[in-house]
């Protein structure tokens, strides 16, 4: 199964496609995880990428459709995908159907995670992240069990730079303005999957699964 997952910052999307993903032993590519490692590594990826990040703007297209267009090159796509956090823009979605027709790749399904914006500014500023293995905590939904200590690796836990509250408005702006209306591409193409996303995450990843009818 080929997936898209879409979803304003905080939506859970990143969560639920990587419990999907091991659900059906798929590959998880997140290209925002991506690029935090390679800003984390100082490579010349990161090094282009790291401003945008900080500010909460998209890195500009031509790097991650680069970026997609390696991994389907080298065969990372072929057992299966989900992409999380790609597209977000219209000529990111209209540069990989071009890529992906060439090469007879097709994706299945676009899952939209509904939340709405007051709900996302309590999740984002309870939201830490393991600087090392990136393990996602939240407080007080999903607390560590060691204050700010990984339950996983025991590494730091920190908050992203990019969830202060001034940032996460100019990321919620930017999913509005430049993301939103790749979910218009998606629902002409009949493959939209609309699923709410408040609740628990399991009940969430059980509308998911649900949806997508993949058994249990
Ligand atoms: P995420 O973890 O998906 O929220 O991504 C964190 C940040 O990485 C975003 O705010 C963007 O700066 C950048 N980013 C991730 N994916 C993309 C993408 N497909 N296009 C442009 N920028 C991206």
């Amino acid at each position: 199964m080929n997936l898209i997952f879409l979803g304003v910052p905080g939506s859970g999307k990143g969560t639920q496609a990587a419990r999907l993903a091991q659900k059906i032993n798929c590959l998880h590519l997140s290209t925002g995880d991506m690029l935090r490692a390679a800003v984390k590594e100082g490579t010349e990826l990161g090094l282009k990428a790291k401003s945008f990040m900080d500010a909460g703007d998209l890195v500009p297209d031509e790097i991650l459709i680069g970026l997609i267009g390696e991994k389907q090159q080298n065969g990372d796509l072929d057992r299966g995908f989900i992409l999380d956090g790609f597209p977000r823009t219209i000529p990111q979605a209209m540069a990989i159907d071009a890529i992906f027709e060439r090469v007879g790749l097709t994706i299945d399904k676009a899952v939209l995670l509904i939340v709405d914006d007051d709900e996302i500014i309590k999740r984002l500023s309870g939201r830490m992240s393991c600087s090392e293995c990136q393990a996602g905590f939240n407080y007080p939904a999903k607390m560590p069990k060691q204050e700010s200590v990984c339950d996983k690796c025991g590494g730091k836990l920190a908050r992203r730079h990019d969830d202060e509250p001034e940032v996460v408005k100019n990321r919620l702006a930017v999913y509005k303005e430049q993301t939103m209306p790749i979910e218009g591409h998606y629902r002409e193409k009949a493959i939209l999957l609309e699923v709410d996303g408040v609740g628990s995450q399991d009940e969430v990843f059980a509308r998911i699964v649900e949806g997508l009818k993949v058994s249990a």
